[in-house]
């Protein structure tokens, strides 16, 4: 078995998703690698190889061949190398004078058969002022790829072969200044991840051997405690331990009304704390947090390529030749060298492999800044494209906070007696019912790091004791221990155990679930022992949100829950809603099968404690109050704020971000085709065709800003 490793490599000096691209099919050439992606955003390849067989000396090799640097950090491409500027200063004055020239002939200040401009001066700048260009399609032949700047640089050659030297020259003007253009897209598009990554904490203050020290953030170790004055950013995620101060969490959420955090209670790396001291005991530092997940994910979420881009992409495999075709036709067939120069010259654009990109990064980068993270281009099609929503209820709809309001003991039973048998079992469970359980009977479970799998210390399990315990997701829990057995849950589930509920409990049951309350039934050892009801309110901004999603035009919106009927309707019916009541988590996942089969697009809004199956299943799965939660992994989009007017929010993004990527690639296929037809038929001279090409990337790049631009998504 071979092992293998995975490693990034920081590259400047691409600038277009086409470098990306190259570099990637390049590194996936190598003998060992395993899987290679560049990201044109985070500026590097990330690459999964065996290390027996390459090394990372040998892939930087590789990148360094394709004509990039294998920068030591992100400082490194901020400015293009002095060469690139000389040669294009070079050349930009030799083709003003071309132009001068071409001008002052018009203007009859000058005869025709003057030149401003001697033939090797001219040739001289074009070789100059292109060779960076040359270099890069040179080394990529050498690795058996060929780009759209090839085409450029046949037209080039082509221009001087036919002795339109300033035509060549200006060409090679237009060509810098759209790769200028193009770098200037890409960097755009990192303003969006260089803003998020500014917010990283970088320094923290632990103590360690007794005394008070500075590190880097990422090098706190969890468990160890930091301490954070007002004004500083938290440096990790963790729990405060001492202190109690307004937090901001702005930078995770979106939300700008700061909390308050005392002793008890997580904080979040990145957000700031405003007015306290702080010693908080660190969990998940740097990569691990909340906020390293989220850069993360923007980081990736441009690795995506829509449906529209992937049309694109097998275009522009045929266009390449097609385009070598139309112009050899144009020469031997139309007879006109310049003609076919044109035709050249106008179809290399970096446009189409632009277009969804810049416009992703920029959606993603945006959404993130308002609390949404969105996971990449796919989950913002799905967003833009969804036509049905499902929705959770319980930490969905209703806030997740559900309080006991009555415990109905059976006779011959107290109340305290059933509430401590239910609490019991419920110490095991996350669900917000044994939350609200384990609280009414002073027994609150112990805190647990937000992503723990495992129990908590000093549990019956990990003490390795004789007790047993099954939680099963939308159902409940039965505890066994040495001298018990409980088990509490659904009526269903209490009845699936082989128990039976008294006529009495039974009417009572109905008045409360009649009323929206969730009755769970305890069972011990041999008998129902009593109802414990719990009351959960609804998210206040729920209406507001739903109005907003059917004024976007979505009309099917189906509760799903694992309660009955009688407290579904109790919820579902106020807002307008359909339901389907008594789903165990396998047949939440069902109804999302069957909205697909009838070819909807399905959004599921839950909150991932036990609907991560469903939120799975469908195309788009929307987590709420992520932030805190281990949903931040299983939902496409997770809402880092606990509000429900991000959810109408997303749609809106991701409908705007695919408007754009149509626009730009529609715009671009278009505006390549007619500049192809209108060189070919010698309408456009080469000169022309040189500026024109260079139209598609700013119109994408203008087009592809409004994301960013976009006013507030919520
Ligand atoms: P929802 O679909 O409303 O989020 P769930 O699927 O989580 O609800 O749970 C469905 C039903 O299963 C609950 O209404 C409750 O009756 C029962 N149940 C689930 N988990 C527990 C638990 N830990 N303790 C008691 N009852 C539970
Ligand atoms: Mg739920």
């Amino acid at each position: 078995m071979t092992t293998t490793v995975r490693r990034e490599i920081p590259i400047a000096g691409m600038d277009c998703a086409d470098c990306a691209l190259k570099i990637e099919r390049a590194l996936q050439r190598v003998g060992g690698v395993e899987q290679a992606r560049v990201s044109l955003g985070a500026e590097r390849a990330t690459v999964v190889f065996d290390p027996a067989r390459t090394s990372l000396a040998a892939l930087a090799r590789t990148i360094e061949d394709l004509g990039y640097r294998v920068s030591g950090g992100p400082e490194a491409s901020a400015r293009p190398p002095l060469p690139d500027i000389v040669s294009g200063l070079f050349v930009v004055a030799v083709a003003a004078a071309v132009l001068g020239g071409l001008a002052a002939e018009r203007l009859g200040w000058v005869e025709a058969a003057s030149r401003l401009v001697p033939a090797p001066v001219a040739v001289a700048a074009v070789l100059v002022g292109g060779f960076p260009i040359f270099r890069r399609v040179a080394l990529a032949l050498r690795a058996r790829t060929v780009t759209p700047h090839a085409l450029m640089t046949l037209g080039i050659a082509g221009a001087l072969a036919i002795g339109e030297y300033g035509a060549a020259a200006v060409i090679v003007v237009f060509m810098r200044f759209a790769d200028f253009l193009d770098a200037y897209a890409a960097g755009r598009a990192r303003a969006a991840i260089r803003e998020l990554v500014a917010l990283q904490p970088l320094e923290a203050r632990v103590g360690r051997d007794g005394q008070e020290t500075m590190v880097p953030a990422a090098q706190i170790r969890p468990g160890e405690i930091v301490l954070v004055k007002p004004g500083e950013r938290i440096p990790t995620d963790g729990v405060v331990v001492s202190g109690r101060a307004s937090v901001n969490q702005a930078p995770i959420t979106g939300e700008s009304v700061p909390v308050e955090r005392g002793p008890g209670q997580a904080v979040l790396a990145a957000t700031i704390n405003l007015d306290g001291v702080l010693r908080v005991r660190a969990e998940h530092v740097g990569p691990d947090s909340t906020f390293g997940r989220i850069v993360r994910l923007v980081e990736e979420a441009e690795a995506y390529k829509s449906r529209a881009q992937r049309f694109a992409d097998r275009v522009t495999a045929y266009y390449i030749p097609i385009v070598a075709a139309v112009a050899a036709g144009t020469w031997l067939l139309g007879g006109s060298a310049t003609a076919a120069v044109a035709v050249l010259v106008v179809s290399c654009s970096c446009g189409i492999a632009l277009a969804t990109p810049v416009a992703v990064i920029a959606a993603v980068g945006r959404a993130a800044r308002g609390g949404i993270l969105v996971k990449g281009g796919t989950a913002l099609e799905a967003l833009a494209r969804a036509d049905a929503i499902l929705l959770d209820k319980t930490g969905t709809l209703t806030l997740g906070r559900p309080r006991v309001t009555e415990v109905c003991p059976a006779d011959g039973r107290d109340a305290g007696e059933v509430l401590a048998a239910a609490a019991a079992a419920e110490r095991y469970s996350e669900h917000p019912i044994a939350a609200a359980i384990t609280a009414a009977a002073g027994t609150a479970a112990p805190h647990r790091p937000a992503s723990a799998a495992g129990w908590p210390d000093g549990s019956p399990i990990s003490g390795g004791q004789a007790a047993d315990v099954q939680v099963a997701p939308g159902q409940g829990v039965v505890l066994r221990e040495a001298a018990r057995q409980i088990a509490v849950g659904s009526r269903r589930f209490i009845e699936d155990q082989g128990f039976e509920v008294a006529e009495a409990m039974d009417r009572r049951a109905r008045d409360l679930e009649a009323q929206g309350q969730t009755v769970v039934y305890v069972a011990e050892d041999r008998a129902v022992i009593g109802l414990v009801a719990v009351a959960d309110a609804p998210r206040p901004e729920v209406p507001e949100a739903l109005e907003q999603l059917r004024r976007l035009g979505i009309r099917q919106f189906t509760m799903l829950t694992g309660d009955n009927a009688r407290v579904a309707r109790a919820i579902a019916q106020p807002l307008g809603i359909d339901f389907q009541a008594d789903l165990l988590p396998q047949d939440k996942i069902a109804v999302v099968r069957r909205l697909q089969r009838q070819g909807r697009v399905v959004a599921m809004v839950g909150d991932g404690i036990n609907d991560a199956p469903a939120l799975a299943q469908s195309d788009v799965g929307i987590a709420m109050g992520a932030a805190t939660g281990a949903a931040i992994e299983a939902a496409d989009v997770a809402l880092l704020r606990d509000d429900w007017r991000l959810v109408p929010g997303a749609v809106r993004i991701g409908r705007r971000a695919f408007a754009v990527i149509r626009q730009n690639l529609l715009g671009a296929v278009a505006y390549n085709v007619v500049g192809i037809a209108l060189a070919a038929s010698g309408v456009l001279p080469p000169i022309f065709a040189a500026a024109a090409q260079v139209v598609p990337d700013v119109f994408i790049l203008l087009n592809s800003g409004r994301l960013l631009r976009a006013g507030r998504a919520v």
